[in-house]
């Protein structure tokens, strides 16, 4: 029979142990977002967040495992470097050549990456299912290799990748194509690569806090009848989405990918998906 683990330790003082590794760290909303759910499930877990300087990363890594966490999630600027130090990694964590979940099991540091699952997941979640349909993703770094992948992964017909270094966007089409789009290509900024999409996701920061005023394309652009995604969530409400709702559109802010990557790490760690509604509003009122 399952132990209790509260009651194993009713003063809390021995917790497993979960964490955020990044750098800085002081504006990560996860631990927010992570630890009253863990309470609310009566999980004898803490939920820390850790700065680890760039050259600490193995070391923090092999911590994981030295110190018995149960994984951790890994954040900006560290998801490419951690690959090079765990012991397993996702088929699309490889391919999207990131990591932002590891799962420490029987010892052996597991990676994945939740990120274009979480973005997936809220994305139909809102009612909007990509299957069969033309997406276009509008910058070429993590995030939209992630939703890149996500997207080819969900069935997505047709994909196109802007981007002001085309270098980089010609490598997300890529690994677009080999996540099982065939369609995915990157293609000029500019109003006709976007014609039509029926969804446009902006995977730049542009429009993030404190530049309230920029917009990766001008509204003109954005297609009837398109569903558009920002995965920024700080601001809840971007210029691009303020404009797109104002034409008319489907405006999704990026918040409820946040939400859906951490609950899908949930899954990693314990099994199960993580409190969704729960951790949304915990989110939500840490951003506020
Ligand atoms: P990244 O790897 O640094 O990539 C940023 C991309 O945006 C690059 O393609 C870059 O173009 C482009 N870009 C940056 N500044 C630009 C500008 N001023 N004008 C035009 N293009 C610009 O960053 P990332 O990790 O992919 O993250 C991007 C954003 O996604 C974050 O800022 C965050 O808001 C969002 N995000 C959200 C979630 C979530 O859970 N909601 C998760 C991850 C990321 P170049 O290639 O030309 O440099």
């Amino acid at each position: 029979m399952a132990q209790d683990p509260v009651a194993q330790d009713p003063l809390g003082t021995h917790p497993r142990l979960l964490a955020v590794l990044g750098y800085p760290i002081a504006h990560s909303l996860s631990p927010a977002m992570h630890q009253p759910a863990l309470a609310a499930a009566g999980l004898n877990v803490r939920y820390v967040a850790l700065a680890v300087a760039p050259d600490q990363v193995g070391a923090a890594v092999a911590g994981l495992r030295a110190l018995g966490f149960l994984g951790a999630n890994v954040t900006i600027p560290h998801k490419e470097a951690v690959l090079a130090y765990l012991d397993e990694v996702t088929e699309d964590a490889r391919l999207i050549g990131a990591v932002n979940t590891i799962a420490v099991r029987d010892g052996r540091l597991c990676g994945s990456n939740t990120d274009g699952p979480g973005f997936l997941a809220h994305l139909q979640a809102e009612g909007v299912d990509p299957a069969g349909r033309p997406a276009a993703i509008l910058g070429a770094g993590g995030a939209a290799r992630a939703v890149a992948v996500a997207l080819a992964r969900a069935g997505a017909s047709r994909l196109r990748v802007l981007n002001r270094t085309p270098a980089r966007a010609e490598e997300v089409a890529a690994v677009a194509r080999a996540a099982g789009c065939p369609d995915a290509l990157a293609a000029p900024l500019a109003a006709e690569a976007l014609a039509g999409a029926a969804l446009v996701v902006n995977c730049t920061p542009v429009g993030m806090h404190p530049h309230l005023d920029a917009t990766p394309v001008p509204a003109e652009w954005l297609p009837a009848g398109a569903a558009v995604y920002d995965t920024v969530y700080r601001p809840a409400e971007t210029r691009l989405l303020r404009e797109a709702a104002a034409r008319g559109l489907r405006a999704i802010g990026g918040l409820g990918m946040l939400v859906y990557q951490g609950a899908l790490a949930w899954e990693a760690w314990f099994g199960r998906r993580g409190p969704v509604e729960q951790m949304f509003a915990a989110a939500a009122r840490a951003l506020a």
